[in-house]
């Protein structure tokens, strides 16, 4: 079994609790610990690990207190900027719980540590399954706070390869705020302003598939670095 739950945090945070058996779940990015006690009682579950995508504080600020209370593992890639950090990762590397195994894909670019977590589509899971942190938003993508436009793109680009039915769950729901940038930089795309129409009506943007990101999404869309980093100028100051 594999279930995500997806806890709202702070203003616009994700917190992604996955119960992967009978007792047990993973939590990705807790930038705070309370919601995630509250599921995890509720749930009955016990808390094996947490993995971090980056280090800001939004998405590791619980670490500290669930390390303390469940003595989970704390998984990541950066061992200076993540505190208390017990394994480090890199990519490529495999992790594995229960049945399922999560595969770190390095993707620099909000920041020169953020890395995204992939579970290939096995017997259990119709498709895959990404957690994108803040690299890759429905309908957008993270700022440059550490690297160039091209070191964005290339990692973008990795994501964009996977299967189109993978299904996408962001650090942030930015998503209305994303698509009215891109209707104004493509006012001919139809999903676009359908997609707008259907979160003003209430429809969760999360998840969404690498396909819809493809259609969508026009920093991944973007065909060459060049017009990738001149539309992330433009975003930064819509
Ligand atoms: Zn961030
Ligand atoms: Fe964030």
């Amino acid at each position: 079994m594999f279930q995500i739950i997806k806890i709202p945090a702070f203003y616009d945070n994700f917190i992604y609790l996955c119960q992967y058996d009978q007792n047990n779940a993973i939590v990705i990015d807790p930038g705070d610990s309370e919601p995630v006690f509250k599921e995890l009682e509720k749930r009955d579950l016990t808390l094996n690990a947490v993995l971090a995508t980056h280090h800001h504080n939004d998405h590791i600020g619980g670490i500290n207190e669930l390390k303390k209370r469940t003595g989970c593992r704390i998984i990541g890639s950066d061992r200076k900027r993540i505190h208390p950090i017990d394994e480090i990762v890199e990519d490529k590397q495999i992790l594995t719980f229960g049945d399922i195994k999560i595969r770190v894909i390095a993707t620099p670019g909000h920041t020169n540590t953020s890395i995204c977590y992939y579970i290939p589509k096995n017997q259990e899971l119709e498709s895959g399954i990404l957690f994108t942190g803040d690299t890759l938003f429905i309908g957008g993508c993270g700022r440059l706070f550490e690297c160039d436009a091209q070191t964005m793109w290339n990692s973008l680009q990795k994501l964009a390869a996977l299967p189109d039915d993978t299904k996408v769950y962001c650090g942030h729901d930015y998503t209305l705020e994303n698509y009215k940038f891109a209707l104004q930089q493509e006012p001919n795309n139809p999903l676009i302003r359908q997609h707008i129409t259907e979160i003003k009506t209430g429809k969760q943007s999360v998840p969404s598939t690498i396909e819809n990101e493809k259609a969508t999404n026009i920093f991944i869309k973007a065909k060459t670095s060049e017009t990738f980093a001149e539309l992330r100028r433009r975003k930064d100051n819509f």
